[in-house]
């Protein structure tokens, strides 16, 4: 192991490759917040002991702290114990998780929803149920890396095309002598922020007699006017139902999401035709052979989504924090640019990895956290500081990112 590993962790340093865990902890206890200090709630954390102003988490929404959903996980320790103690298919499966498929469902206009409790899991498990050997899977070169691994598992034929290609997809579509043919791609890609036309994907597929999955981790609760995410946002299917121009067209839809970025706790769903639901659940070895999540998750969830529908400011309000950062950014004449991006995920773009880093290092001597993110997540040559923005941060938040840049831009 020494002989194997020390040079290959000696290369990788050198290569500034390494990365580090740091412990992360709310600056004040969520219970324990005053009314003086609320704008540190989900914003504010002890990193290594250090606070800081965090721009890292994927909690889009500021519902990992929410009153609400700290209630709910309160009342179904009391009600369920906190252990699953074994898969859904044996006796994981409870009143709470059925409740939150059902809301799931509704939610984005589907017949069915399947809860998995990590959407790494969904991902590999739904890609290998879905299709196999003599089938073809079409992957956006940017898809996120539990999409490719569900891929490879599925034995399927990979086909990578060019990110956001439809002209290459609809060739290589063309193509394709595969029995099956599945479409896959992120909705909202999570290094760059951009989000994909799933209309026009959509249409491809029907002429192409292929299926289309999506996987919107960075949409839901995001974007559409319920938090539906990125379905309801292009006017496919939301809260009310399927548009009526697709009404009947959306069956060859796999919609996937992720519940632990802006629904706060954790897990995933697909949703989609009920039978293309069932033989997932009947066949995706990650729902088999793993122990369920907890019910207090389920009811966590549940209480997430119930603040989704209710406080849309919380959507509104993101949008301003996005315009101020912008507007800030652009101001303040730094030599690096945001990425185009309506979602939460603003990405600024330094170049290096050794900049990045020493950009990194600048905010985190003002206060600041913000994440780079280096190859190979990202291409060579791209390195980037992730800015993600939450509900729960304030405009004069946003002011004091800003000038902590303008700052580093200058030493
Ligand atoms: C985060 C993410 C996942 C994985 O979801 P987890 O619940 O964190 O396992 C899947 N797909 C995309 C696009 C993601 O960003």
């Amino acid at each position: 192991m020494k002989d194997s590993f020390e040079p290959e962790l000696a290369q990788w340093q050198a290569a500034q490759r390494m990365r580090v865990r740091r412990q992360v902890a709310p600056a004040v206890a969520p219970a324990e917040l005053g009314p003086d200090d609320e704008a540190l709630r989900g914003t504010t954390y002890l990193i290594d002991g250090q606070q800081r102003l965090s721009f890292g988490s994927n909690d889009y929404l500021g519902l990992s702290q929410h009153p609400a959903l700290m209630a709910a996980a309160h009342a179904a320790i009391d009600r369920y114990g906190v252990g699953a103690t074994a898969s859904p298919l044996v006796c994981g499966h409870s009143p709470a998780h059925e409740a939150l498929e059902a809301e799931l469902a509704a939610l984005v206009g589907l017949p069915r929803a399947l809860y998995f409790y990590a959407g790494y899991a969904a991902n590999v498990g739904a890609i290998p149920a879905l299709v196999g050997r003599g089938d073809a899977v079409f992957s956006d070169a940017l898809n996120h890396a539990c999409l490719i691994d569900g891929i490879r598992l599925s034995r399927a034929e990979l086909n990578v095309y060019p990110h956001g290609d439809l002209a290459a997809l609809a060739q290589a579509l063309q193509a394709s002598k595969a029995q099956r043919k599945l479409v896959v791609t992120d909705a909202v890609f999570s290094m760059d922020g951009n989000v994909v036309d799933v209309p026009a994907l959509l249409a491809l597929c029907e002429r192409h007699d292929a299926w289309l999955m999506v996987d919107d981790a960075h949409g839901f609760g995001v974007l559409g006017a319920q938090g539906e995410g990125t379905l309801s946002h292009q006017g496919i299917a939301g809260r009310a139902g399927v548009a009526p121009a697709w009404q009947g067209r959306v069956d060859r839809l796999i919609h996937m999401a992720t519940l632990g970025k802006a629904a706060g706790v954790a897990g995933a769903f697909i949703a989609g035709h009920p039978a293309m639901v069932e033989w997932v659940m009947q066949k995706a070895r990650t729902y088999m052979f793993a122990t369920a999540a907890p019910a207090v998750v389920a009811e966590s969830l549940r209480a997430a989504l119930r603040v989704m529908q209710d406080e849309p400011q919380r959507r509104a309000h993101l949008q301003t924090l996005r315009q101020r950062l912008r507007e800030g950014v652009e101001a303040a004449r730094l030599p690096w640019t945001l990425m185009p991006s309506e979602t939460a995920i603003q990405p600024l773009v330094i170049g290096s990895n050794a900049d990045a880093m020493q950009v990194m290092a600048a905010l985190d001597a003002q206060g600041v956290w913000v994440p780079a993110i280096r190859p190979p997540t990202v291409p060579e040559g791209t390195a980037r500081l992730r800015i993600s923005l939450s509900a729960a941060h304030t405009l004069g938040q946003i002011d004091r990112l800003v000038a902590a840049l303008a700052q580093a831009a200058a030493g």
